[in-house]
This record gives C-alpha cells, structure tokens and sequence, in this order.
C-alpha cells in the first residue's frame, strides 16, 4: 500500500482535529457529553505544551514509576533460535509491573488540571483497575472502579490491590456480570458525575481525545527505546513486535518508529482457534464498526454486536482495538499477526527458563511472534515491547499448565 506516505509530522498531525485516524476514531458520545469531551481535549492541548506539566510527568516517571525502564539483549534466547538477536523493553520493571501505569500516570495529572475530585473506570481482570487505583493514591484522588461480580470472584487478589490502595470496587450485578456490564455501568456512573469525575479509559479506545492522549503519554516506551537501541547496537532494530489489545503499549512503542526503516508487528491473540468466539484477532478477522464510543475494526456478532472474545491473556480479550491501529493497518505501515494461546505458553516458559523473565501472558504473545519472526529473518534484530511482568499470572498457568510446563 502506501509506505510512501511521509511519517516525519505524522504525530503532529494525526489525529485530525475531529479525532479521525484517516476514517477511524471520532468521538461518539451522547449529546449531554460533547461540551466535556471537549473540555478535556483542550485541557489536554494546554498542558502537553507546558512545561510545568511536562516537569511533573517527568519527574512522576522518574521518581515513582521507575523510568527509563531498560532494553536487555535476550542472548541466550536469541542463539537457540539462530543468529537473528531478540531485545526486550522492559515494561515489566515500570513500578506495578507492566506499561499501564504510563497513561493512568497522565491521566491522573489531567484530573488535577481539570480539578476533578473523582476518577471512574471498569476493570475485567483487575489490571487497569490496580494502575488507575495507584495513580489516584498518588495524586489523592476519589477512584470509583467497576467491576462486575463474576470477575470479582475471580479476580481476588486484583481486588484486595484495589481496596488497599483507597478505592472503591463497585459490583456490578446485572446481565453477564462480567466486562462488558463494567463498562456500561461505569459509564452510567459517568453521565451522572461528569462535572467532577473523569472516565479514565485503559487503551488507546474510546472516543477522541482518549485514544490521542493515551498513545501521547506511552509514546514515552518508544522514545526511551528507540535512543536506547541506538546507543548500545549503534542503529535501529530491523523490527519492533508489541501485542496488540487495545492497543496502548503498541502504539507506544511503535509511534517512535513511524518515519524509520523498521518493520512493524502488532501481535494479535488468536486464542484456541479462527472461529468467532475462539480468539480476539479483531484486526485480522474483523471488519468496520462503531463500538464504545469509536469507529474501528471490530468483531461482530450475527446482530453486528461485540461478538464474545476469547484469550488466555485477559488484558487481550477485547472485541476491537484502537482506531489508529485499524489506520496503521489500512496504510501498511504496521502489519498484524496473531499468536494463539499454545504458542504463548510456549514463550512464557521458555523466555522463563531462558533468560530469567516471566512475562505477563498478554506480552508472551509479542515473544512468541518474535521468537518464530527470529528464525525466518536468521540475521538481524528484533525489539520487543515486554509490556507486562508475569506473576499474576502464575495461579492459572500452575493449574492449567502445571503439569505439561514439569512445575506441579
Ligand atoms: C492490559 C495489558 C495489555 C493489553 O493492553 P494494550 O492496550 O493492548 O497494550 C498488554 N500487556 C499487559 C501486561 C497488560 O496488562
């Protein structure tokens, strides 16, 4: 398609001003919400070209969060392979363990801006929960986490997190009572607390600004990287691989890499199989919709609904993905593939038993794809965005796996 196309002011310019990623993205929210999602959208404008904000965010992720994280040469790993060399960004290292602390960080820092008492979110497994619930301790805000019960049974742990760190989980006992619920009831609790709460959206998803702001403020695992790569090899990687979700911590490692010769690969999850139900590969098997707010790629049901998802990753299983993505992925800039979940318990021992890294499950996805990317290119290098650390995963993987991995 069109590589041709001149990425060198692509981030200044893309989003268009209405939220449009080419014909993605866009801001599809009821008509009482319009004046606020404008509200925050010139918040955002104002405070990502002060200095004041950026010093703080700065500081924030140096001094709490744990950044720069570092890129490791994965030796060991690379070799059994061949001769292609495998490097990780380690997103696992940022303070909570994966990437997600990067956006809920800005998006606290934005309520303050906006003098917002109250920050509002769902959770599925708990993940942006946790991330959102520590950045509101930090920054003392009120946090309002839905989450529906199924998944609370399920999720105890991420739950007990949420509560230690201040907020409050609030049930959700209708329908399904799992995500899907969350979101509608958060949303709900939305349009009834605006004027001093925000909706703080846990991808590079949802209506304009959300997907802009989120792929700005994880724009910094791409910076870091990319100098990082530079300064110990001398030159960029031939690829960068991330998984794909939402989408966040692609994008944000990726838009550093937009206007360079290096390949792109969004890692998507293909669960047990191609059939719809069995895997969450919306970029690969979807097709054109509006869902949540946002025009994207997304799977449907026989109605033209969210068709139900499914991944061994729950950070994974979400019908769509951003609408920058489905753009990338129009243009050809960034090519997506699927792992499927044998393929990712395969990287997350390995990686494991190789080199000392147990990866969340959602980032052994990324390994799995640059593990087979390695043999095919035999030479050259390869970045992957480590977007997770796995411990939380651990309980499933011991019951599941425990006995094929040779560890129960
Ligand atoms: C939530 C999560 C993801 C998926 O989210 P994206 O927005 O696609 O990045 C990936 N990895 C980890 C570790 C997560 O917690």
């Amino acid at each position: 398609m069109q590589k041709e196309m001149d990425f060198s002011v692509y981030l200044k310019t893309t989003p268009d001003k209405n939220g449009y990623f080419g014909r993605y993205g866009g801001a599809y929210v009821p008509p009482q919400l319009v004046d606020e999602f404008k509200k925050i959208e010139t918040a955002y404008h104002t405070i990502c070209k002060s200095t004041k904000f950026i010093h703080e965010l700065r500081r924030i992720r140096k001094e709490f969060q744990g950044r720069p994280t570092p890129v490791c040469h994965c030796e060991r790993l690379s070799n059994s392979i061949g001769n292609c060399q495998i490097y990780l960004k380690r997103e696992d290292l940022n303070h909570t363990g994966a990437h997600k602390l990067n956006h809920c960080m800005g998006e606290g820092l934005l309520a303050k801006f906006l003098g917002k008492k109250k920050i509002i979110a769902e959770t599925g497994a708990g993940q942006h929960g946790v991330a959102l619930a520590t950045a509101a301790a930090y920054f003392g805000l009120e946090c309002d986490i839905y989450m529906g019960e199924v998944d609370i049974a399920k999720q105890a742990p991420n739950v007990a997190r949420m509560r230690l760190l201040g907020a409050r989980v609030i049930p959700v006992t209708h329908g399904l009572k799992t995500l899907k619920e969350a979101v509608d009831a958060a949303f709900e609790a939305y349009l009834n607390e605006y004027e001093h709460a925000i909706y703080c959206i846990g991808s590079v998803v949802g209506p304009h600004p959300f997907p802009m702001m989120v792929r700005d403020f994880q724009a910094v695992v791409g910076v870091e990287a990319r100098q990082q790569f530079l300064d110990m090899t001398g030159e960029l990687p031939d690829a960068v691989v991330a998984c794909v979700g939402g989408g966040s911590n692609a994008a944000g490692i990726m838009s550093a890499f937009l206007n360079d010769p290096v390949e792109l690969y969004g890692v998507e999850p293909l669960g047990l199989g191609t059939k719809l139900g069995q895997h969450a590969a919306s970029l690969t098997y979807g097709s054109e919709g509006i869902m949540h707010g946002f025009n994207s790629i997304m799977l449907k049901d026989e109605n033209g609904k969210p068709a139900p998802v499914y991944s061994i990753a729950s950070g994974l299983d979400y019908p769509s993905s951003g609408p920058e993505h489905a753009y990338w992925k129009e243009l050809g800039r960034v090519k997506y593939v699927t792992a499927n979940d044998e393929e990712a318990i395969h990287a997350f021992s390995t990686l494991s038993r190789m080199e000392g890294i147990i990866p969340a499950l959602e980032s052994a996805h990324a390994v799995a794809y640059a593990m087979k990317l390695a043999r095919e290119m035999g030479t050259g290098s390869i970045l992957v965005n480590l977007s997770g650390r796995g411990d939380k995963d651990m309980d499933y993987v011991i019951e599941k796996y425990g006995e094929k991995l040779g560890i129960k």
